[in-house]
């Protein structure tokens, strides 16, 4: 049985109903026709649920930046005194999300921490990334990611939207790992992330698993970080919500994925982590990539520390960054079998964290390099933009705003020179970034 079909019971119909009719008349209210109503129309429309796309499509955003209508063209009609924007030739698809982010400050550079953050959600934006889960702040950036969580709901964006973990929840006994949590709710956090390295150094499995009870009893969502299946099969085995990171050391097993189905726990690849490790060995192609290139005002410190020759030859010559070639291999050989037995996939990068080992993971140009290792492990284009859309904002818990382009929802959109269904790389061919059904870039007119 379906979420949505446990739900539909008649309190939860008339619940429904009601939530539905208060959500609905306010923006309809401050939204008379025309006012302020933009309608894109011609375009080619990926919606982000999986279902085919809509040719001739046409999209209604009201004066709130929520849309208000989508359909084919002749069976949506646009309200008079709407702006029109013809988008003939074109695909929209909605905003990517990056449900393994971090929007972190890095210290070495001098600017003020929320200057810095706003400028790497600036970046991510450009590139059509609209939404991004922080899965770890630093000391120096944990409350500032908060702040700018709280303001993105009160008017128009010109960056990427946040929600934030905080810092990771840790813990020396069960004890200590409620009060890192408990902290964390006080906060206000979005999501809870711990690690299990599998690593000597790691948290008993008692104290980790009183991270995941706590959080659940302060209504808050769990992602772990793993390597090993056992690690993974254990945080399943507890109630854990989303597993971060791939498996790599071995296949998974039949039983992680009926327990993942059963338990609805989502996975997040993060493939370009691990290209991260071992690709700076040489100097990778892509630096020459016009669509990197456009982010190298963001990348450029980091572009200079990975071209030293002295750290390509450490990382030639390192165990460990050699060792995840093979690990990125069977990432990727996993996530085709998990995405086959219909487990929810997300997309995510980890791309943003901070430390020195770390280093070039590119906020935003990552996000369409993960797309393309998606689909070179074997998942189909349209499987890779649900997985980066409307599956991320399942995983995350952001589907009553975001990840679909449907009616009700945030116009949060990427709109696309090119078909990504025909290559996911025309991802890449961005005509335009809309955040809150606003135009990036455009000059704020409300
Ligand atoms: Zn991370």
């Amino acid at each position: 049985m379906t979420r949505t079909s446990m739900r539909l019971t008649a309190v939860g119909l008339a619940a429904l109903a009601l939530v539905a009719a208060l959500s609905f008349q306010p923006s309809h209210a401050q939204a008379p026709a025309g006012d302020g109503i933009v309608a894109l129309t011609g375009a080619r429309v990926i919606d982000g649920t999986g279902r085919a796309p809509i040719e001739q499509g046409t999209i209604v955003i009201n004066g709130n930046g929520r849309i208000q209508a989508v359909g084919p063209a002749n069976s949506v009609q646009v309200p008079r005194g709407a702006t029109r924007v013809d988008l003939a030739g074109k695909t929209i698809m909605p905003g990517l999300i990056n449900a393994h982010a971090h929007v972190q400050y890095f210290k070495e550079l001098a600017d003020p921490v929320r200057d810095q953050l706003v400028r790497r959600l600036r970046m991510y934006a450009e590139y059509g990334v609209t939404a991004n889960v922080s899965l770890g702040s630093t000391e120096a950036d944990e409350l500032e990611g908060l702040k700018l969580r709280d303001e993105q709901s009160r008017g128009p964006l010109d960056r990427a939207r946040v929600y934030t973990g905080g810092l990771n929840a840790v813990g020396k006994t069960p004890d200590e790992a409620r009060k890192s949590v408990d902290r964390l709710a006080d906060l206000k956090v979005d999501v809870i992330k711990f690690h299990i390295n599998g690593t000597p150094n790691d948290m008993t499995t008692d104290t980790w698993s009183a991270i995941i009870d706590e959080a659940h009893k302060k209504g808050l969502r769990t992602y772990v970080h793993i390597f090993y299946l056992k690690d993974a099969q254990a945080a399943v085995d507890k109630g854990l919500d989303v597993i971060a990171h791939s498996v790599r050391d071995q296949d998974v097993t039949p039983k992680l994925i009926a327990d993942m189905k059963a338990n609805n726990v989502a996975y997040i690849p993060t493939l370009t982590r691990d290209l991260s490790v071992f690709v700076y060995e040489t100097r990778p192609a892509f630096f020459d990539d016009p669509f990197f290139q456009r982010g190298i005002s963001l990348y450029r410190d980091h572009v200079n520390l990975v071209s030293d020759p002295a750290r390509q030859e450490k990382v030639r010559n390192d165990k460990n960054a050699q060792a995840i070639k093979p690990a990125l291999q069977q990432a990727m050989k996993n996530l085709k079998t998990l995405s086959d037995a219909g487990v929810t996939i997300a997309m995510g990068t980890d791309s943003g964290v901070t430390g020195a080992q770390n280093l070039g993971r590119w906020q935003g140009y990552f996000e369409h390099v993960e797309l393309e290792y998606m689909v070179k492990a074997g998942m189909t284009p349209m499987q890779t933009i649900v997985a980066a859309t409307g599956g991320a904002a399942r995983a995350t818990k952001l589907d009553t705003d975001l990840g679909t382009i449907q009616a009700g929802k945030l116009a949060d959109l990427l709109v696309l020179n090119a078909n990504p269904l025909t290559d996911i790389k025309n991802t890449r061919q961005i005509n335009s970034v809309w955040i809150g059904g606003r135009r990036l870039g455009a000059r704020a007119t409300r």
